[in-house]
């Protein structure tokens, strides 16, 4: 899996998953793209944690449409191409819907679906009709368990992945013609900053034992999969979903 030459934009890579993807990803010779949204500091501490390069940071709101075609024409700018994109930032922000106002709700679904829906997409638009020019590239969306077990206490979050892996899936048919490929990561619960307090609080011992591992992942073990989704020699995966979920929720 050599990406020697290669210029990979992660999305939200300041932290957690998304680090762990860059990180592997400077492993096997690509440059990185490290993108941020307001934590510079973070960003500064996986850029330098990265091997090879040269690699860059990228600021971007990705809820702001204008923001990511801005994305998208800076990270040509200075790096010269983008070979393979992975939309990873997004956000969980639980919404009970039992418990909070209508307003509260409109605020949920709206901030979740413009990060974690429309943001890829609109990313999806810019770098896509680069990838065309260009001849071919990959991209990797990451998902999540929820869009196929349920999220009672966060319903926007599901309902924004499930609809990042139906885009992903006309996505991979729209663009094989062009050469560029689309595949989806869905983790189930990954050990991060987003999870620290549920998993270091009461529930914390029945979230791990959802898998016969009696564990969660961790960032490189999703990290892994998204690297090989964006490896060449794989074209034909185009379209496919992989459960990172240590079995804690089987599909056929
Ligand atoms: P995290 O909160 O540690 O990182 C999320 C990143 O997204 C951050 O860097 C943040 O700055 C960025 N981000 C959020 N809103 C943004 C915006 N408007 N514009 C630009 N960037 C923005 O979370 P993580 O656990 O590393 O999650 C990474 C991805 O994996 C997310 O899409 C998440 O939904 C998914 N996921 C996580 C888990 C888990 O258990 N941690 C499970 C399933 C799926």
């Amino acid at each position: 899996m050599s990406f020697q030459g290669e210029v990979v934009l992660v999305t939200g890579a300041s932290r957690g998953i998304g680090r762990a993807i860059a990180v592997q990803f400077a492993q096997e010779g690509a440059r990185v793209a490290v993108h941020y949204c307001r934590n510079r500091s973070a960003a500064e501490e996986t850029l330098s944690s990265l091997d090879g390069g040269p690699h860059a940071l990228f600021q971007a709101d990705l809820a702001d449409p204008a923001a990511t075609r801005a994305l998208s024409d800076a990270v040509v700018s200075e790096m010269g191409e983008i070979h393979v994109l992975v939309n990873n930032a997004g956000i969980y922000e639980e919404h009970v819907i039992s418990e909070i106002d209508f307003s509260e709700w409109q605020t949920a679904w709206d901030r979740t679906n413009k990060t974690n829906l429309i943001g890829p997409a609109n990313l999806c638009y810019s770098v896509a009709r680069h990838m065309i020019g260009n001849g071919g590239g990959r991209i990797v969306n990451v998902s999540s368990r929820g869009a196929f077990r349920g999220e009672p206490s966060a319903p926007a979050y599901g309902a924004s992945k499930a609809g990042l892996n139906s885009m992903s899936q006309s996505l991979a048919q729209a663009l094989a013609p062009h050469n560029v490929f689309v595949g989806v990561v869905a983790p189930g619960w990954v050990e991060t900053d987003m999870t620290t307090e549920h998993l270091a609080g009461p529930d914390g011992d029945s979230i791990r034992g959802q898998s016969p591992m009696n564990r969660v992942a961790r960032p490189d073990e999703i990290a892994r999969a998204v690297v090989f989704l964006a490896s060449s020699g794989i074209d034909y995966l185009t379209g496919c979903i992989i459960d990172a979920n240590g079995a804690s929720y089987l599909r056929t």
